[in-house]
């Protein structure tokens, strides 16, 4: 009952319903797809470019309790070696041109060197992450390393590497200054997935600009005056250790007309598995946060692996 009633409140009150993919006439352009992958990960398409955000769809059951006891696959430590389920990523991924990462920790990179050599897919990531690239054997010429500031042009697109935050875990005391200068060894145990430094991404397309987050924090100063129409928001508990946090953020990025919630599932079951309590725990007093912010800005709530498509508005 409960659910329903949130589900309601979300498709009738507050959530612009998507277009989902099914209804795109063929042909169209001018508009993009968006796939969300859990975790911080998601499929941004337009037209044949295909552009990725820390892919994590190993989705390891790890730390329990932190997973579900119905969850019968294999249990990980952080200090277990790191494996893709490479068969459940070649079901969702066929191609890729542009891999983005915003930090190097497993939930945002451990799937990318599989999926960079399948693909052949460009890179783009802090010197860590490239590190840990090298380590897996991917070579320099897909790798751009970047710090933030950077403001590349590409032929489909141009990015500006913002410089950011890691989210404030363990109540606000997370802290890790920890770079690989050198490629370290491979395969990597998970607990060596270190952050190697937080960065967002404004990318913009023909006619959508999309900010970028793959955490819960960021610098104030290095988002001002950006005007994206996208904004994908990293949504889960720590964001409660930062002072107003999506009042600030919203306010800084001029109210994008369109905010889509990130890094806000329980990462650590499968895709399968309901993501009611995330929705209810994170989702929903997000929503009220939007609302309150920025009420003209409108939230879409994203399902894992099911597409949905932001029309031009101009
Ligand atoms: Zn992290």
């Amino acid at each position: 009952m409960l659910v329903k009633h949130i589900r309601d409140i979300i498709i009738n009150v507050l959530v612009f319903v998507p277009l989902f993919i099914s209804q795109i006439a063929f042909g169209q352009s001018q508009q993009l797809e968006l796939k969300y992958l859990g975790a911080a990960g998601w499929i941004i398409t337009q037209d044949s470019l295909v552009v990725l955000l820390d892919p994590y769809l190993t989705r390891l059951k790890l730390d329990s309790p932190a997973s579900d006891s119905k969850d019968t696959r294999k249990s990980y430590e952080r200090s277990d070696y790191f494996q893709s389920d490479s068969a459940l990523i070649d079901k969702v991924i066929q191609k890729a041109d542009y891999i983005f990462v915003h930090h190097s920790h497993f939930d945002h990179l451990s799937d990318v060197p599989y999926i960079a050599k399948k693909t052949r897919a460009k890179v783009i990531g802090t010197e860590s992450t490239c590190n840990i690239l090298r380590a897996y054997g991917i070579p320099d010429d897909q790798l751009y390393e970047v710090q933030g500031g950077e403001d590349y042009i590409f032929e489909e697109f141009s990015v500006k590497v913002i410089p950011s935050l890691h989210s404030a875990l363990r109540f606000k005391h997370f802290f890790d200054s920890r770079v690989y200068k050198d490629p370290p060894g491979a395969p990597l145990k998970i607990a060596d997935f270190i952050e190697g430094g937080s960065l967002m991404y404004l990318i913009r397309f023909d006619t959508h600009q999309v900010l970028t987050m793959g955490g819960m924090n960021f610098i104030e100063k290095e988002v001002v005056g950006l005007t994206p129409d996208v904004i994908l928001t990293g949504v889960n508990f720590s964001r409660n250790e930062i002072f107003n946090y999506t009042g600030r953020l919203l306010t800084a990025t001029n109210f994008p007309k369109i905010v889509i919630p990130t890094h806000w599932d329980n990462f650590r079951v499968p895709y399968e598995f309901s993501q009611q309590k995330a929705i209810e725990d994170k989702i929903v007093p997000f929503i009220e946060e939007v609302k309150a912010a920025s009420p003209e800005s409108r939230v879409i709530v994203p399902e894992h692996l099911k597409s949905f498509v932001i029309k031009s508005t101009k």
